[in-house]
């Protein structure tokens, strides 16, 4: 079976010399000398002022919120994400408010959100989904009209650039995931990214139960600590996210050609003054010109050992634990409409062209079989 993503991984060898300090000195954890060496890598390559890593990439929208004082009241999200998005607000006691997305590449519409602030407002949170920017101009206009933070769920949008720059520069705050399903892994990981020491001192004194010292404890706080074995793992796992962007977008065009002529599916092109981290190779299926469905596709593909995934359906919205959360008779157009015509196909570095082209080739030949 050919997996939608596969993880890059650093060299086997390299990884057990490099540990080999763990055991002489047996500092694990605890904002070890592996973890400040990964953070201070990660702010360099990514070009950001602070990086606060994390164990996980779900964490960091947590604290993000918290430490940017957001303990109640309602934050508008979207519904074409992966549950976690939402899934932290509930768990924190606020109140997902789910926005439409933009056509196009399906990011949170600012329209819509703005439509929806309210009173009880008292953050977005967009999300930089498959890796596409958001419209953060106009989130940033947002967020001065009316007082509220902005936080970019940017799991996705590891080493994306925008005029240069890094995407994860807008906001309050911007979050990262290094699960292994990630463009960048360290196993599992995170982060919040942010612009002043004093919001990453927060974030660092956070998510280690707020303590600063051997007798104080200033503020509220959790376990979020990576632990040195993964803050090592990722260092040298950064060695190979240039070559593996590279790779991802050289495979990226392979599709992009072999796809051409086939009728009904579109890939969108990358925005101008974007450099794309090539996540995900998004397909479009439009069922009448193509002849059928996303869903039919789907199934035929994972047949023929190649599973490809639905990112992302269903909408968060129409899980059970949050479907109370839509406002009543509110519909979601576009975002539904996304949900059922996006797949994602299988695209990480040792994927071979040969196996792209077979991929290709036989969305071409389902297309014919009506
Ligand atoms: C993966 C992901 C997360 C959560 O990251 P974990 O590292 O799995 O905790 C959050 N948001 C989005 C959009 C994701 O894809």
């Amino acid at each position: 079976m050919i997996y939608v993503t596969s993880p890059i991984m650093p060299d086997f060898e390299e990884f057990v010399s490099t540990i080999r300090e763990l055991w002489h000195t047996r500092n694990l954890t605890n904002n070890g000398t592996f973890l400040k060496a990964f953070e201070t890598a990660l702010e360099h390559w990514l070009g950001v002022p602070y990086v606060s890593v994390m164990t996980n990439g779900t964490l960091p929208i947590m604290l993000a919120l918290r430490s940017l004082g957001v303990e109640s009241g309602e934050v508008i999200t979207t519904p074409y994400t992966f549950v976690a998005t939402s899934g932290v607000l509930e768990w924190m006691g606020l109140r997902p408010v789910f926005a439409d997305v933009e056509e196009g590449y399906g990011t949170l519409s600012p329209s819509a959100a703005e439509r929806l602030i309210t009173q009880c407002t008292r953050a977005i949170l967009p999300v930089h989904v498959h890796g596409y920017p958001c419209a953060v101009d106009d989130f940033a206009e947002l967020s001065k009209r009316y007082d509220i933070p902005v936080i970019y769920d940017a799991a996705h949008a590891f080493g994306v650039k925008s005029g240069g720059h890094s995407i994860l520069l807008h906001g309050d705050m911007a979050t990262l995931s290094f699960h292994a399903t990630k463009v960048f892994n360290s196993l599992e990981g995170g982060a919040v990214v942010c612009s002043s020491l004093e919001q990453k001192q927060r974030l660092d004194r956070m998510r280690n139960f707020g303590i600063t010292g051997e007798v104080s404890v200033e503020s509220e706080g959790l376990n979020a600590k990576m632990d040195e074995m993964r803050a090592a793992y990722g260092l040298l796992n950064l060695r190979n996210i240039d070559a593996s962007i590279r790779q991802r977008k050289h495979l990226s065009k392979v599709y992009d050609g072999a796809l051409q002529g086939v009728r009904g599916v579109r890939h969108p092109a990358i925005a101008d003054g974007v450099e794309y981290n090539y996540a995900y190779y998004t397909l479009y299926i439009d069922a009448q010109e193509y002849g059928h469905t996303r869903d039919e596709l789907y199934l035929y593909l994972k047949e023929k050992g190649i599973h490809a995934r639905r990112y992302f359906y269903p909408l968060v919205s129409d899980f059970e634990p949050y479907k109370k959360y839509l406002k009543a008779a509110q519909s979601l157009p576009v975002a539904s409409l996304m949900a059922s015509q996006v797949l994602c196909l299988p695209l990480y570095p040792h994927l071979s062209e040969g196996e792209i082209k077979e991929i290709a080739a036989l969305i071409s030949d389902f297309s014919l079989k009506i």
